[in-house]
Formats: structure tokens, C-alpha cells, sequence
């Protein structure tokens, strides 16, 4: 079956409940509901709630509020991604099945080590390029995590809808990934490629700053088996000192006794036009849209 027809669209905002919404989430946020809206499909909310060392109790229902008062509703319950854990775990022990997962010994510090003592310390946005040591197996070492093994085939190429054509050698630029840590948390990536599927995602919508994850992913779709998703990655909201706005760079939180201002500043983001009327701007904004980001068939 294929899902990805023109009449068919499922797509969602997956915010994870680590702040309230700001200024750059909320751009996430509308460009995803639009672009449900302007396809006459779904729009569902997740919480990506699966770090619980990041999460802040109670921020689901805020950001849920947020939403709401930008006059954006889940068209489905919310779904919290931490409830789900049979399910992760059932893709996983499908990839340990398959070969494609393995299990790693090795603490951060080993890991520095072995790329020390060959003089490749390599980092990826801090995080440490993963040497492969526990590939061949785990010599001695009890198991810590679980790692995708990224093999010769790890070439993703895929066609963003804003971005073009964009390409990555996971095995070369991030290694051998984990999808599973230490903590006993189902890493991001495989949790997203398992709920996008199980929800029936045919369109993610979704920061720019996560267009690098999107190797990954397809990487882990095609060993699971699972259909890929279109991609639009969205322009990020950048702060006074030129980075990304992140909730991590203090980022303020939205003010929504003034969503209008908001959703212009959001809007603009998207090359969408200013609307002075609070009423009727979402709809003015859908109908710009499908000008702007029209889905190829
Ligand atoms: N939960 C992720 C975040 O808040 C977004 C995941 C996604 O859209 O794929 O950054």
C-alpha cells in the first residue's frame, strides 16, 4: 500500500517537553498545521517525551495550552511517546534480529580513549564519533546500550521539499548511532521512526536544525521496513548572536495573550504575509501555502 497519495496526509508536531514553546518551535508548529490543513489531512500532536532526564513534569500540558490558544488543535489525542516502550522495543529486537543493532560496552570515556589512541577524535556537534569498537562483539564487556551498525550501504539520499536534494553518509559523517542508551531510553531517532510509522506519518514538517537527522531515520525505516515519509524542513528563527534559537540558548517562551503578534513573527519565518486579523489569518495563511510549498505528487 501506498500511503503517500496526494489525498492521503497524516502529518504532526512532535515537541519534546523540555520548555515551553518559543519563538522557533512555534514556526514548527504552524508550518506543520498548514501544511496538514493545505493538503486536507491530519494534524496530530506528539510529545516526545522518551528523555525523561530532559523532561519537566507538566510542560506537556503547557505546550498543549500554548497550542491551543495559536488556535492549534491536535486533530487526535495527544500521543506521549514515553507509554510506548513494547513498541520500541519490539523495532529493536527486530534489528538485533535482522543484525542491525548490536550491543555496545563501551562509557563515554572509552570512547575517547580509543580515538585518542588513534589520534581521530572526531566530533559531530559534541558528540563523539563512535569507533566501532564493540562491532566484532562485546570482548568481556557487559552490554550497555544498543547501536545501529551502519554498514557500506549507509549513502542516504533524499529530496527535501524546501531544501532540494540533500545527501548523507551516516557511516562516515555520525557512525554507528545509538538506539538505545545506557539509561535504558530508546534514543530519539529509533523512536521517531517508529511512531511516525505506527501513527501513519506520511509528512514530517519540522525544524531545519533537524534536517540532519533524516539519514538516520530513513536508514533505520529501510531496515525495518517501514515506508518513508516527504521531509520539509523549515527555516530556523535565529537568536541575537546569529545562532539557532533553542530552548537551550534561553529562549523566551511565547507570550499567547498575544497570539497574533506571535503567529505574524512565526509567519514571516515562512515567507507567509502579516494578517491584522486573529480571526481568520490561519485560513488566509493555508491558502498562501499552497502556493509556496506545494507537495509534488
Ligand atoms: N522532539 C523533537 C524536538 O522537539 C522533534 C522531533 C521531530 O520533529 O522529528 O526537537
Amino acid at each position: 500500500m501506498t500511503l503517500n497519495t496526494a489525498s492521503h496526509y497524516i502529518g504532526r508536531f512532535a515537541p519534546s517537553p523540555t520548555g515551553p514553546l518559543h519563538s522557533g518551535s512555534l514556526v514548527a508548529a504552524l508550518a506543520s498545521w498548514l501544511d496538514a490543513r493545505a493538503h486536507g489531512g491530519q494534524w496530530l500532536v506528539r510529545i516526545e517525551d522518551v528523555d525523561r532526564t530532559r523532561c519537566l513534569p507538566g510542560m506537556d500540558q503547557i505546550i498543549l495550552r500554548q497550542l491551543a490558544a495559536f488556535g492549534l488543535h491536535s486533530d487526535q489525542p495527544p500521543l506521549y511517546q514515553s507509554r510506548r516502550p513494547a513498541l520500541h522495543q519490539r523495532a529493536l529486537d527486530q534489528l538485533i534480529a535482522s543484525g542491525h543493532a548490536y550491543p555496545c560496552g563501551c562509557s563515554r570515556r572509552d570512547i575517547e580513549l580509543t580515538l585518542q589512541r588513534s589520534g581521530q577524535v572526531k566530533t559531530r556537534h559534541g558528540e563523539l564519533i563512535y569507533p566501532g569498537t564493540c562491532r566484532a562483539g562485546l570482548q568481556g564487556k557487559s552490554a550497555r546500550a544498543w547501536r545501529f551498525r551502519t554498514g557500506d550501504q549507509s549513502l542516504v539520499r533524499w529530496q527535501d521539499r524546501r531544501l532540494g536534494a540533500q545527501a548523507q553518509d551516516v557511516s562516515a559523517a555520525v557512525g554507528d548511532f545509538i538506539l538505545k542508551r545506557a539509561d535504558g531510553c530508546f534514543a530519539y531517532q529509533l523512536a521517531v521512526v517508529v511512531d511516525d510509522a505506527d501513527q501513519g506519518i506520511t509528512d514530517v514538517v519540522r525544524g531545519e536544525d533537524l534536517a540532519d537527522n533524516t539519514a538516520r531515520q530513513i536508514l533505520l525505516q529501510r531496515a525495518l521496513g517501514l515506508p518513508m515519509p516527504r521531509y520539509l524542513h523549515t527555516p530556523l528563527v535565529l537568536g541575537d548572536n546569529g545562532e539557532k534559537l533553542s530552548k537551550q540558548n534561553g529562549a523566551l517562551a511565547l507570550d499567547t495573550r498575544q497570539p497574533l503578534a506571535a503567529l505574524n513573527q512565526a509567519a514571516a519565518v515562512l515567507g507567509l504575509a502579516p494578517q491584522h486579523a486573529a480571526a481568520d489569518a490561519l485560513a488566509h495563511w493555508v491558502a498562501q501555502w499552497k502556493c509556496l510549498y506545494n507537495r509534488a505528487p
